[in-house]
């Protein structure tokens, strides 16, 4: 079974990991999951802060009634898009408190060239539960740092299978995702198998313990 550890677009059937924004999603199949946060990108000059912190409280709650649900996300920072690091992290930070103060295990983070204020955050927090790094291509350091505060994974899609650090990554905290692609998770399972050299059911055994692991909170 294989298993895409981040998506924006569900597919009936396939085992998935949805980014549901602030909508609880009513068509899951048994094998998907979702997560409920305010994506970085989302804050745009028309962005009410108050009206959406809001909401997202609101929805969280709703979503904490349902067995599919596994946490906060998609949440971070990007230092490559609009607004300020401080308004983005202002938002970043008050959802994670909130979902602390409801007892969140799992979390999606989106993070572009911010680590270091990705971190300080997350330790300031005390968030000690699941982290899962998307999009991760960096150096395994990085990994290293999250990984002494929280239980972190690499979540690995395009970007992370083309890093030259692919083969320094324990194998036992990767994922794999496509994120908002066009890619297949099929395609990226082949890839990874190739990158990897391992058989695409060697890879499959390994993340379906993954997922048993932050399914089974
Ligand atoms: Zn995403």
């Amino acid at each position: 079974m294989m298993i895409d550890f981040h998506t924006h677009n569900l597919s009936p059937g396939i085992s998935q990991f949805f980014m549901a924004d602030l909508k609880i999603p009513q068509n899951l199949t048994s094998n998907q999951y979702f997560f409920i946060g305010i994506h970085p990108w989302k804050i745009t000059d028309s962005f009410d802060a108050n009206n959406q912190l809001t909401e997202f409280k609101n929805v969280y709650k709703k979503a904490q009634k349902h067995s599919q649900f596994l946490g906060l996300g998609e949440v971070g920072l990007d230092k490559i898009k609009p607004p300020s690091l401080k308004i983005q992290a202002d938002i970043f930070q008050k959802q994670l408190e909130f979902a602390i103060s409801l007892n969140v295990k799992t979390i999606v983070l989106h993070n572009v060239k911010t680590f270091d204020c990705s971190l300080e955050i997350l330790k300031t927090s005390g968030f000690r539960g699941k982290l899962i790094l998307h999009d991760f291509y960096a150096h395994p350091n990085v990994y290293e740092q999250f990984n002494k505060h929280c239980k972190a994974y690499i979540s690995l899609g395009m970007r992370g299978l083309n890093s030259r650090h692919l083969l320094s990554y324990p194998l036992e905290s990767c994922l794999l995702e496509t994120d908002d692609s066009n890619e297949s998770i099929k395609n990226i399972y082949k890839i990874a198998s190739e990158k990897l050299t391992l058989s695409v059911g060697e890879i499959d055994k390994e993340l379906c313990k993954r997922l048993k692991e932050i399914v089974q909170n």
